[in-house]
């Protein structure tokens, strides 16, 4: 598995990111148990690189896993969408004990569905970032987004460490501009120094069907040290440590994944109260008849939504 620095942090990632937020109960749900024991095979296997968020609720799976390793090897992600100076501190120590560690690799504004205006906005937490990192809390300050004009505002900024932008070959999720737009965003940022590391290379899952062309496609990308994955199985891990360290994928291993669809889908109990609606950033929902309705063509399978229904109405299947 390839290993490279992110940027000028200092920070030397594995190309593969293990993407924590399936395991968690805004997606798969997983038990502790299950999810604790794929991460550590992912640690076994040679994975040194995790992200996860606050929101996911998945931080505590991470810190359990933790348990018995080398804390150094590893990179550890986080981010809270906290918008003051105390709510940032509040998250960070939640995150901090949550992870079972002294201190966080990268530590993001978790600032998917905004403008540039999310410097301003936030400064306050930022303001805290900066200061947790003086304190060696964190090491390095990012934002994670799917935003072009973010990543290109953030490349502009001494603050920013590492910038984690939506980038897939079908231009899919990304807000105010194309794959193309953001491509060039990604690499002015990674001239500034900043390191990148992509989300959403399979757009959601509208991609399982083309993993190697959807990974080859970003990892490609100059600038991008690193994509993130979402894997809920020993299968999937296989498939995508085999990918990433041969650039192929053996038959069996890929009989082994299930390569099925995954959709959201609104269950019947849903009382059409439009909270869904409001929070999705791609216009995937919309309110038919005093339901939800997805446009699975749109919904890159983010997982904002779930948390807002008040029914518990929306799953990822
Ligand atoms: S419908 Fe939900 S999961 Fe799909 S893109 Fe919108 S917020 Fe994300
Ligand atoms: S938030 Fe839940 S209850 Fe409200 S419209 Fe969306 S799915 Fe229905």
């Amino acid at each position: 598995m390839n290993l490279h620095y992110l940027g000028k942090t200092g920070i030397k990632v594995t190309e593969l990111c293990f993407g924590v937020l399936p395991l968690g109960p805004l997606q798969k749900n997983l038990t502790l148990e299950a999810a604790v024991r794929l991460l550590q095979t992912a640690i076994g296997r040679g994975l040194n690189f995790f992200d996860t968020a606050e929101s996911y609720q998945t931080q505590q799976y991470l810190g359990r896993a933790l348990a018995g390793q080398e804390r150094q090897q590893l990179v550890l992600a986080t981010k809270s969408a906290a918008e003051t100076y105390e709510g940032m501190k509040l998250s960070v120590e939640k995150s901090l004990d949550e992870l079972n560690t002294d201190y966080i690799d990268i530590y993001h504004l978790h600032a998917a569905r905004v403008t540039p205006a999310v410097f301003t906005e936030r400064e306050g937490a930022l303001a805290c970032l900066t200061d947790m990192k003086k304190q060696g809390k964190i090491r390095a300050v990012g934002i994670s987004t799917h935003s072009v004009s973010v990543v290109e505002a953030a490349a502009k900024r001494d603050d920013i460490d590492v910038v984690f932008p939506i980038i897939n070959i079908l231009g899919r999720g990304i807000q105010d501009g194309t794959k193309e737009d953001m491509i060039r965003a990604i690499g002015k940022a990674a001239t500034a120094g900043q390191g990148v590391y992509a989300m959403k290379v399979l757009a959601g899952g509208h991609l399982v069907s083309e993993v190697p062309a959807a990974m080859t496609y970003v990892r490609q990308i100059p600038g991008v040290s690193s994509i993130a994955v979402g894997m809920v199985d020993e299968a999937e891990l296989n498939y995508n440590i085999e990918l990433f360290k041969f650039n192929h994928v053996s038959p069996e291993c890929a009989a082994a994944v299930q390569a099925d669809h995954k959709r959201l889908i609104v269950l019947g109990f849903c009382r059409g109260c439009g909270a869904c609606v409001n929070v999705c950033p791609n216009q995937a929902l919309s309110l038919v008849g005093n339901k939800a309705r997805v446009d699975n063509d749109k919904c890159i399978l983010c997982g904002y939504c779930n948390p807002v229904c008040p029914e518990f109405a929306l799953r990822i299947v």
